[in-house]
């Protein structure tokens, strides 16, 4: 019996809104609230001793899931900000990869292969980093005056790595 994170104990409310409409809802301050997003969806979260080189996963749970029938399963051995990371990008798997839900669990390993392809993974990545760092709120920090890597990462609870990507900056 795994052992639920924190914040979410109870069954989840399904929302009648789009998953768009869903994440647009929770990115109105940071950091993103990646577990009410997942909740919102129907997706029960859960940090769990996974092996370790298994990031994370998406799986039908007809005991302990959400609304959907699924959970997601993160690392607890991995740092917080790489487990909300890892949430978010299960999420996109939810999203644009339902179909591949139906025949099977999803399993990521520590570089995001899950046994899709590539392309999969990357939109999977790509999304996770719109759900995390959505664009018009990095903007509105800036705007405020906080310009350097190290204080954004922290305010949106990302790797210094995930937000330079975002910004565009290289990763040395
Ligand atoms: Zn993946």
């Amino acid at each position: 019996m795994p052992l639920p994170m924190p914040e979410k104990i109870q069954k989840t409310v399904q929302s009648n809104l789009t998953p768009g409409q869903i994440i647009a809802k929770h990115q109105q301050s940071a950091p993103i609230n990646v577990m009410a997003i997942a909740n919102d969806l129907g997706l029960n979260v859960w940090s769990m001793n996974l092996p370790g080189n298994i990031s994370g996963k998406i799986f039908r749970d007809a005991l302990n899931g959400g609304t959907s029938g699924f959970s997601i399963a993160v690392n607890a051995k991995e740092s917080p900000v790489r487990q909300r990371f890892t949430i978010a990008h299960e999420i996109a798997h939810f999203i644009l990869h339902r179909t591949n839900l139906e025949t099977g669990d999803l399993i990521d390993d520590t570089m995001y292969r899950s046994g899709l392809s590539s392309a999969e993974e990357s939109a999977a990545n790509s999304l996770a980093a719109d759900i995390l760092m959505p664009f018009p709120l990095i903007q509105k920090f800036i705007t405020a005056g906080m310009k350097d890597v190290p204080s954004l990462a922290a305010a949106f609870q990302v790797s210094q790595v995930a937000m330079k990507i975002r910004l565009g900056i290289p990763v040395t």
